[in-house]
């Protein structure tokens, strides 16, 4: 009995230890991040997510240690930063400064998005950089992690403005992409329109009719149908698998959707389609509320076709009302919110607010839209949380489904697409939940997420080398 007990005592004081030295390890590199990359607090935030739940995944791997995975896994493979020179419409010279980071390209080559957007700089590209490893790791397809992007702000920018800064863009970042080297994308501030500017440069300097080397593009020169529609949609799939796995539907459920964009704009479209009811919506400058439900061809026309800010909605719409101010969209009461704007939409003051509000499930559609504080408190408090690298993953799916219609020189319809991409968004989700059941936190999918995506690039890293 007593050497029974001394047995049991002795490795709870051995488990106890090796788990204090590899939170201490942990917070090593984490530290070490830190003092490397000063004053990019989104990318130290973004790494201090990730690292502190892959504890347990290091306590039963430490191969991964001994080969120094996370120290590899921190630092990008390559980091790019350009002049970009460009004239205005008065003749006037203007230079912003662009960006690409080619985080890792254990799986695929570099797949992510440009974001073109005046708070762009080396640390939101880092953090986006970095969440994109994951994240495409995710989806299952071969895309390894990069982002990039400039401080341009295409906002009251003429057409031809537009086009001048994305030649000018393209005439630099040319020479590092390509269909098998690296494939940016769209992200906030660049769209439809930028990718074609973008991709008719790149054309016309390459000598070369590439289609496979940017995605998003238009469905007359190797865009994919249900690309635009993509990350909403998908962000909406993830939501109603995770609900159906805890008994809930969409069904008459009150959602709130932070942003007006791309993927604020479709996630809408198609939660609605699935009986829930959007009751708010919002842009940089303000939200509206429509309790009737709103009316996304009229967002898509004032958004997508006029350019326009979102308070036009009010105007037009009879019981819309408009209010001014960004985060006040928090404490209206829902049962599922969706922030789909930016990074840190959602602090602990909002996620206090949405849990008093009993919101019942949080779907990430912007990356990082939660700080840390508040995905804790909302974990804490029950609330069903799907988490940015696993819910926005279906944009860079369908990405990669354009880039295989792409290399076979063919193109799938719509439903194909889109089935394609529903399955991708269960699978993540089956994914996230089984590596957060093996790893000791069940229903926690924000770290089944981030384990799940780990796992398959530290593999691939160990096979190739040090590199
Ligand atoms: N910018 C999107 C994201 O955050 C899409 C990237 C892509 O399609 O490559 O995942």
């Amino acid at each position: 009995m007593i050497a029974n007990i001394k047995e049991t005592v002795s490795s709870f004081v051995e488990d106890t230890t090796r788990k204090l030295s590899l939170a201490q390890y942990v917070n090593g590199v984490i530290e070490e991040v830190k003092k490397r990359n000063k004053g990019d607090e989104e990318f130290h935030q973004a790494v201090e997510e990730v690292l502190k739940s892959l504890e347990p995944v290091l306590d039963k791997h430490p191969e991964y240690i001994e080969e120094r995975i996370l120290e590899r896994l921190v630092e990008p493979e390559r980091q790019i930063m350009f002049r970009v020179p460009w004239v205005d419409d008065n003749g006037d010279i203007q230079v912003n400064r662009g960006y690409r980071i080619q985080f890792n390209s254990a799986i695929g080559p570099y797949k992510g998005g440009l974001r073109f957007h005046p708070s762009v700089n080396a640390s939101i590209v880092k953090f986006l950089g970095f969440e994109q490893i994951f994240k495409n790791s995710l989806t299952g397809l071969p895309i390894g992690g990069g982002k990039g992007g400039s401080d341009f702000d295409p906002k009251g920018k003429s057409d031809r403005e537009i086009m001048r800064f994305c030649q000018s863009f393209m005439a630099e970042l040319q020479q590092h992409i390509g269909p098998d080297v690296d494939v940016p994308a769209g992200d906030i501030g660049v769209g439809g329109r930028e990718i074609g500017y973008l991709f008719g440069q790149y054309k016309k300097l390459r000598n070369a009719n590439e289609s496979g080397v940017l995605t998003g593009k238009g469905l007359n020169y190797g865009g994919s149908l249900a690309r635009v529609e993509a990350t909403g949609y998908g962000l909406i799939y993830f939501v109603d698998e995770m609900l159906k796995e805890h008994n809930h539907d969409l069904r008459c459920k009150k959602v709130v959707i932070s942003g007006s964009g791309n993927v604020a704009i479709y996630a809408a479209e198609k939660v609605q389609e699935l009986g829930a009811c959007v009751i708010a919506m919002s842009d940089s400058n303000g939200y509206i509320v429509d309790e009737e439900g709103i009316d996304v061809e009229l967002v898509k026309q004032i958004k997508e076709v006029e350019r326009k800010r979102i308070k036009e909605y009010a105007k037009r719409k009879a019981g819309a009302y408009y209010f001014e101010g960004q985060k006040g969209i928090w404490s209206l009461k829902c049962d599922i919110a969706l922030p789909c704007a930016t990074q840190n939409d959602i602090s602990l003051e909002e996620a206090k607010l949405l849990v008093e509000n009993n919101v019942i499930a949080i779907g990430e559609g912007a990356n990082m839209p939660c700080t840390n504080e508040a995905v804790n408190y909302l974990l804490e408090n029950n609330v069903l949380l799907a988490p940015a690298k696993a819910a926005n993953a279906g944009g860079v799916a369908t990405s990669a489904l354009e880039m295989a219609q792409n290399s076979m020189r063919l193109s799938w319809t719509f439903e194909e697409v889109d089935a394609k991409l529903k399955e991708i968004m269960i699978n993540i989700f089956n994914a996230s939940k089984e590596a957060a059941k093996e790893y000791g936190s069940e229903g926690n999918y924000v770290v089944g997420a981030n384990i799940a995506g780990f796992l398959k690039v530290a593999d691939a890293m160990m096979s190739q080398g040090i590199i």
